[in-house]
């Protein structure tokens, strides 16, 4: 038996329901790696986890990406050793100085990424990486609307979208928030607070409708991406930071244009361990070789959990934020 600090949501609510405390962590079962966690990511859906939005047996472990060193093979475990790199997504509980995971879970960290840029990269970056690919294929002279720019996901679609030779019209919460957005490759930029009409905006900006939108927000921005495509544009809602979109008369993607509508999740983009290999490989390299910019905008000790979570939810981040159980 061996002992972990983990954080634990106690019961659904506010971040007052956050606790970190020590436990008793078994052995790795077969088909497991015990790993020591070197970083963990914080999302937003570790947010709607926490407040019963996707509901959870309490008590559990947060955080569903992390990266570290392995310390313990389960049996029947052939292709990895005590020693290795590794990082992971989509697994719960990662939020702890030290986890058990499944080995098919995991994906080896290439050495010139250090183990915090990895834990960063892995569910961001994977998730930015199937909205290119595979939700909506972006290919050269498309024109892409990126909401919440300078967050977590926000950075990694502004750069992805622009390596494939798209345009981006970046929308944030403040001119700096922008400027970051700007220094990643977007190209036209508007303040979404400050907008009187955003779908007009983007329009204009695009000089025409958009083929696709990434929201991530929801809530607050979903009825101007609709408005901002053109015929047959795709609407890709994946979140929803702002709030979760209420529900939806269908006949509207027939009023505005033969609209594609689509509310992808991750899971269903990683579920097949080649799938899965094979985007963190894309992601991880294009981190190991420069050409991907990660922006660890905080690091947290595990101990500071919630002080994380209020500065994500309150609008105050740029980039992402990890949680770093040995600082
Ligand atoms: P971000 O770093 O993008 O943080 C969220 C940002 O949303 C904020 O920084 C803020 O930027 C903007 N925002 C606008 N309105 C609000 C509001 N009322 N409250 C809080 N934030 C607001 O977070 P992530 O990159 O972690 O996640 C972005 C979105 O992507 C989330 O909705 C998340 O659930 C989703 N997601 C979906 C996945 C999927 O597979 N479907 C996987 C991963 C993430 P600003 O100040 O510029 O407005």
């Amino acid at each position: 038996m061996n002992r972990a600090t983990s954080v634990f949501v106690s019961e659904p609510g506010d971040r007052s329901v956050l606790q970190v405390r020590e436990h008793d962590l078994p052995d790795p079962a077969e088909g497991e790696v015990q790993v020591e966690v070197g970083a963990a990511g914080v999302n937003f859906i570790d947010v709607y986890k926490r407040q019963g939005v996707y509901p959870v047996p309490t008590p559990f472990v947060l955080g569903e990406e992390g990266a570290g060193t392995v310390t313990a093979v389960g049996a029947c475990v052939t292709d990895l050793a005590v020693g290795d790199r590794v990082a992971w997504c989509q697994s719960a509980g990662s939020e702890s100085t030290l986890v058990n995971k499944p080995a098919h879970l995991v994906v080896p960290v290439p050495d010139a990424v250090d183990l915090e840029v990895a834990a960063a990269t892995m569910l961001q970056g994977l998730t930015a990486h199937y909205l290119v690919t595979s939700t909506y294929a972006v290919k050269p002279g498309d024109v892409a609307l990126v909401h919440a720019a300078a967050g977590g996901v926000g950075q990694l679609l502004v750069q992805m979208v622009t390596a494939r030779g798209a345009t981006v019209v970046a929308t944030a919460g403040t001119d700096e928030k922008l400027e970051i957005a700007s220094e990643l490759g977007a190209q036209h930029l508007i303040n979404y607070t400050t907008s009187d009409d955003l779908a007009a905006d983007v329009r204009q900006a695009a000089g025409r409708g958009v083929d696709v939108a990434y929201d991530g927000v929801g809530a607050s921005t979903f009825d101007a991406s609709l408005a901002s495509l053109r015929p047959r544009g795709m609407m890709v809602l994946f979140g929803g930071a702002s709030g979760q979109v209420p529900p939806f008369d269908i006949q509207r993607l027939n009023r505005s244009g033969s609209l594609f509508l689509t509310r992808p999740t991750l899971a269903d983009y990683v579920a097949d361990r080649a799938e899965y290999v094979w985007r963190a490989g894309e992601v991880l390299g294009a981190v190991a070789d420069g050409s991907l910019r990660i922006d660890v905008g905080g690091r947290y000790p595990l101990s500071e959990a919630a002080a994380a979570y209020e500065a994500l939810e309150g609008r105050r981040t740029t980039g992402k934020l990890i949680l770093v159980p040995g600082a």
